[in-house]
Order: C-alpha cells, then sequence, then structure tokens
C-alpha cells in the first residue's frame, strides 16, 4: 500500500498512476480491470457491470483494510515465532487496523520476561498506549534506520545482495 499505486474501489486490482494519462483524469480514472469486465459482459449480452474508479492505495483512518486477511495471516504466523521485540514504526496508531495489530502482538511480547515493546515516531503515543508501548523514540523513521545500518550493519542486511556474493 503506497501513494505510487492506484486501487480500484470496485475490484481488488491496483495499476501505477503513469500509464493511460491517469494522472491527468479527475475526479478519478477508471478501472482498466472493471472496465475489460463491462466489456466482455457487453460484448456476450450479459448484463452491465459496475466500473470503479481509481484512488491512491492508501488506507485513511476508519477504512477496513483491503488486505486484512492477509495482514492477520502474518500477524498469526509472528505470534507463533513467539518474538521478544516489537517494533513500531511510523505510525500514528489511530488507525483502528494498525491499533488491534500492535495490541495483539504486544500482548506477547509482554508475557515474555524480557520482550520489548519499541515505537519510532515522532509523535508521542497517546496515554492509552501506556504499559503497551516500554519506550518511544521520538525520531524521525528513516533517520532512526539510516543511524542503526551504521551502527549495526548485520542487522539490515539485504537477502538479495547476500545470494550476488
Ligand atoms: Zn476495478
Amino acid at each position: 500500500m503506497d501513494l505510487y499505486r492506484l486501487r480500484c474501489i470496485n475490484c481488488p486490482g491496483t495499476y501505477c498512476w503513469n500509464e493511460d494519462s491517469r494522472e491527468t483524469e479527475t475526479p478519478g480514472p477508471p478501472c482498466p480491470g472493471c472496465t475489460k469486465i463491462l466489456n466482455a459482459r457487453t460484448a456476450a449480452g450479459d448484463r452491465a457491470t459496475a466500473i470503479g474508479i481509481l484512488r491512491p492505495d492508501v488506507q485513511l483512518y476508519d477504512e477496513q483494510d483491503p488486505r486484512a486477511d492477509s495482514v492477520s495471516a502474518i500477524a498469526r504466523h509472528d505470534r507463533s515465532l513467539r518474538p521478544n521485540v516489537l517494533l513500531i514504526m511510523g505510525t500514528s496508531l489511530k488507525t483502528h487496523g494498525v491499533r488491534d495489530l500492535v495490541k495483539d502482538i504486544a500482548r506477547v511480547i509482554h508475557n515474555r520476561q524480557a520482550g520489548k515493546v519499541v515505537l519510532v515516531n515522532l509523535t508521542k503515543p497517546a496515554k492509552s498506549w501506556d504499559g503497551v508501548i516500554y519506550y518511544w523514540v521520538e525520531w524521525d523513521c528513516d533517520a532512526w534506520v539510516r543511524d542503526l545500518m551504521g551502527r549495526q550493519p548485520a542487522l539490515v542486511t539485504d537477502e538479495s545482495s547476500e545470494e550476488q556474493r
């Protein structure tokens, strides 16, 4: 999910901004996937279906995450590994899904004696996170990662670059 992709409001399709003059179409360019289905149905004499418009592929507050099923499968897997550190970065923790996910995994961390829950974000977490988040790193995420890469390069080794060696 990012600002560089567009997502259809009607079907699961995601697309690039820079194809088919999408950048200049307002209010929202029509979805090529929905258009293809409609054209095929029309040609076959079937009932017409809706064409969704494309919007930035980001999740707004109180929106359901379209990939909620994949996220919960990943979270279930991560919980089963019994992690002892949860690193939360670049979120205000106000989105419903993110809030639940963090609390869910933090519960696993809290059950471990030496577990740590760390938030890296410029904004201080709300009082309601006391007892959930142990450490708040008041820093820009990118700057923090660059600093970490300098101090602990082995932690952030890119697997693809390792294969090339
Ligand atoms: Zn669509």
